[in-house]
């Protein structure tokens, strides 16, 4: 497994970028709209793993809730897993608690899951499986 990437909540991705981008250096490489999720992400590569900013794109995206909740920060990490369908009977064998019990589509068409911060000590957790080519 390796972390694939950190998501990061923002009001605002183009703000988000004079630091991300042109302050720290990162470059970014893929901008699209996640509409299921209600959010527009980009993409910038770290080593070999990327961070994700996500800005809300309506009122009722989940994370339009978070910032008022908790203002911009981290949201998530996502790990990417061989085959996310084994990730999740085993953490549910485990008794850990799923927040999507079966895959959904998420950006770049990879296929995503998340875990729920109360299985974790306080993480959301974003499992990923990239598409095979
Ligand atoms: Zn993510």
């Amino acid at each position: 497994m390796k972390i694939d990437h950190l998501g990061i909540a923002t009001k605002s991705i183009e703000e988000a970028l004079r630091f991300w981008q042109d302050s720290l250096g990162l470059e970014n490489v893929h901008t699209e709209v996640v509409e299921e999720q209600k959010v527009r992400v980009a993409m910038l590569p770290i080593g070999e793993s990327r961070v994700e900013l996500l800005e809300p794109i309506s009122d009722d995206s989940p994370i339009s809730k978070f910032l008022e909740k908790r203002g911009g920060g981290i949201h998530h990490i996502a790990v990417e897993v061989e085959d996310i369908e084994v990730a999740l009977a085993k953490l549910k064998a485990e008794g850990a608690r799923l927040i999507d019990e079966t895959p959904r589509i998420g950006a770049e068409g990879c296929l995503i899951a998340f875990v729920h911060p109360a299985a974790t000590g306080g993480v959301l957790l974003e499992l990923t499986q990239k598409v095979k080519e």
